[in-house]
């Protein structure tokens, strides 16, 4: 962290944040305020530079044309890529990992590049997935059950700069024949798990903030509305 505030970037709320994305942007500034640290959200939004000195970026999903416009801005505006090259973390849901990623197909067939700042490229598949998504992390520091919803038609292949983010144990994820969902490459992850993704994942929250503080450890949350809401999701999957 540069300064005193943590400050986290909630990147283009005007055009993605579907499904309450930007929840996720709200559960970092909480838990690093309930660890006694001062934390302040950032929106910025099609009228705005992106600035590369935050500390953590988020990232909500979107459908094909606003996520187009989005694509556009962040290309004339490579704040975020900066940023994340000098090792901040970014996480980008959903459509979102489409933009980041070198191009993708529209549902209406049309290919757009996207940023490059993932190895990877999507492509409409044959149905929606829509559903209950669980999955087990393939990512060192986490090892408890990742729950979300996913709703999208692309099917996300990972080049060999990505490494997927988890293994599916229920639902459909990048939708390739190896079962993996998301993405990781260097401090940047991807998934299509909505819900929003943190709420339901505290300790992703908690992987995310440690990096943006450049700590090894937090002092562990003890909240029991959460434990609730992960075993509900979690039982909903079966
Ligand atoms: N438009 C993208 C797709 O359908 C992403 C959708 C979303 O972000 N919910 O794959």
């Amino acid at each position: 962290m540069s300064e005193s505030v943590l400050r986290i970037g909630l990147v283009l709320p005007d055009v993605m944040g579907t499904y309450g994305d930007g929840g996720n942007a709200l559960i970092l500034r909480q838990r690093a305020r309930m660890c006694g640290i001062e934390a302040e959200i950032v929106e910025i939004t099609l009228d705005d530079d992106v600035p590369d000195s935050l500390d953590v970026y988020t990232l909500g999903g979107a459908e094909d044309f606003a996520q187009r416009l989005a694509t556009r801005h962040l290309t004339e505006h490579p704040g975020m890529q900066r940023a994340a090259q000098a090792g901040r973390p970014v996480l980008a849901i959903c459509a979102a990992i489409q933009v980041l990623g070198h191009w993708y197909e529209t549902a209406a067939g049309e290919k757009v590049d996207g940023i490059g700042m993932f190895d990877l490229t999507t492509s409409p598949g044959p149905a929606r997935a829509i559903g209950e998504l669980v999955t087990d992390p393939l990512v060192a520091g986490l090892s408890q059950p990742l729950s979300g919803f996913e709703n999208h038609r692309g099917i996300t292949v990972l080049g060999s700069d990505a490494q997927p983010l988890a293994k599916v144990r229920h639902g459909v994820g990048n939708g390739t024949p190896e079962k993996v969902e998301g993405i990781v490459q260097g401090s940047v992850i991807g998934t299509y798990m909505h819900g929003p993704l943190l709420a339901r994942n505290p300790e992703l929250a908690d992987h995310l903030l440690k990096r943006a503080l450049g700590v090894e450890e937090l002092a562990p949350l003890n909240l029991p509305e959460v434990d609730q809401l992960r075993k509900e999701r979690l039982a909903a999957a079966r």
